[in-house]
């Protein structure tokens, strides 16, 4: 069997509704489809609470996401004699929607379970129309078995107890339907069964948790490229398709920046060798990126793609008397893990050390580091610690790498040659991807000079 998920590039207009119908149709045997909200309407979701938290009108924003669901169901996508009944179930949800936006407005409050409960409405109205467009097709709630706990203040999935409720739930898959709808992106807690989700992109970490589970034969994303790209194609216009990756390079591609994928989501793949394909829903034709576990690239090739981060803070932290600069770089990389804040890069620095984190978790980093180092004595005897913000991550990533051991000399002169200050650099843990910060403003120049080495 295979997983299908089609993101909401996808799924976002009649048109692109009636090829995704064809590409399901179109297979055979039994099939899981993970979908996700119509294009555009998480954000249109989040901006209506929003608007309701700041006492402001949201009855726009309601009307709109009304008329983008009212829009598919009234199609002849859905049968006529299903679209009343569909269009029912449809407006429950939007007047819970209604009801949400006043309670927020009414408290002039909005907490994260509110705003989990408000953007899961986006997949569980996709979900029940797609269900009604696919022939053979039954919905399967994925807020039954995708089960998710707290860690530092996020919603984790519970990969056990998750892995063994998916395969209760889809084992009539193929006797009682073929196709399974399940909405990507929305989970429940295992002990209080709010409603949680993935975080923004977790449509693929959905589907990638039903292949591992269901130890699917491939994981198919389908979305609005060709394929798994040398660069993110809004941004270098001459980006290429890759034909082949590795897990593990698509792996650091994914983390450090490229969004055609949500990271966490090769992880449960990898572990079961299922191999993962992007393909575009509006070029079904096309070949697309084959992901498996071998690596294929010509050893004359440097690296597969360049990728970047691009509101990133570095941390610069100084050494004291008491604590010179190997112990400290060691001390700040376990308090930053110890409160969940992923570290992008770490290098040692002239009477100190450097740490590059996402510029939405600087905060939370300074914070902790002030906290730990306040236990050294007076402000004077601890260590300096200065935040630098505009700054990006840019990210050379390819198994070869490892094979060319002047890479990351040829990849920083680059740089310097084409103007361009690298404020700091370092290979990451698996030793094939050379990350190297710049300054924001030039983010754009670094990877295009850095995407002509490809
Ligand atoms: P979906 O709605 O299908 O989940 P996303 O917007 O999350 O789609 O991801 C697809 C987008 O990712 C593409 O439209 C492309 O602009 C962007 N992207 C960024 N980096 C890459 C890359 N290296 N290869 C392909 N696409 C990329
Ligand atoms: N709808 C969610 C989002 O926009 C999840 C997803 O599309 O994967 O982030
Ligand atoms: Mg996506």
């Amino acid at each position: 069997m295979r997983v299908m998920k089609f993101g909401g590039t996808s799924v976002g207009t009649v048109s692109s509704l009636r090829n995704v119908k064809h590409i399901v149709e179109n297979t055979s045997g039994p099939v899981v489809v993970v979908v996700s909200a119509l294009g555009g309407v998480t954000d249109l979701l989040i901006k209506g609470a929003r608007l309701a938290l700041d006492g402001m009108e949201w009855d726009e924003t309601l009307r709109t996401v009304e008329g983008r669901h009212r829009d598919i169901v009234f199609s002849p996508l859905v049968a006529a004699d299903l679209q009343d009944a569909t269009w029912k179930e449809v407006s429950d949800l939007l007047a819970l929607l209604r009801n949400y936006y006043t309670g927020i407005s009414l408290l002039n409050d909005l907490s994260e379970r509110t705003l989990c409960n408000v953007v899961s409405l986006g997949e569980r109205m996709s979900s029940l129309i797609i269900s009604r467009i696919i022939d053979d097709a039954a919905l399967y709630q994925s807020m039954d078995f995708i089960k998710t706990e707290r860690w530092f203040g996020k919603n984790i999935a519970v990969t056990d107890l998750t892995d063994s409720l998916i395969c209760r739930r889809f084992s009539d898959l193929g006797t009682s339907c073929r196709v399974a709808i399940a909405p990507g992106f929305i989970s429940t807690d295992r002990d209080t069964g709010d409603i949680t989700n993935l975080g923004r992109g977790g449509s693929d970490y959905t589907a990638a948790l039903i292949a591992a589970a269901l130890e699917a034969d491939v994981l198919d994303i389908w979305t609005d490229v060709d394929g798994f790209m040398t660069a993110d194609p809004r941004i270098i216009k001459e980006a290429k398709v890759i034909a082949h990756l590795s897990f593990l390079e698509s792996m650091d591609l994914c983390n450090f920046g490229a969004k055609v994928i949500y990271p966490p989501t090769i992880y449960p793949v990898f572990h079961k060798n299922i191999p993962i394909r992007i393909l575009n829903t509006f070029n079904p034709e096309a070949p697309g990126t084959i992901i498996t576990d071998e690596h294929k690239a010509s050893s004359l090739q440097l690296f597969r793609g360049v990728t970047s981060i691009s509101e990133v803070s570095v941390i610069d932290v100084g050494e004291t008397e008491s604590l010179r600069a190997p112990e400290l770089h060691t001390r700040v990389l376990n308090v930053l893990s110890k409160h969940g804040i992923e570290v992008l890069l770490s290098a040692s620095a002239l009477k100190g050390m450097k740490a590059a984190v996402r510029r939405s978790d600087a905060a939370a980093a300074m914070r902790a580091l002030r906290e730990d180092f306040a236990g050294e004595g007076s402000e004077a005897t601890s260590p300096s610690l200065d935040e630098h913000a505009d700054v990006s991550a840019i990210s050379a990533v390819g198994e070869n790498i490892k094979l060319h051991p002047d890479t990351s000399c040829r990849l920083s002169d680059t740089l310097q040659d084409a103007g361009i200050d690298v404020i700091t650099s370092a290979t990451g843990a698996s030793g094939f991807t050379f990350t190297m910060i710049v300054p924001q403003a030039l983010h754009k120049e670094a990877l295009t000079a850095l995407h002509r080495l490809i």
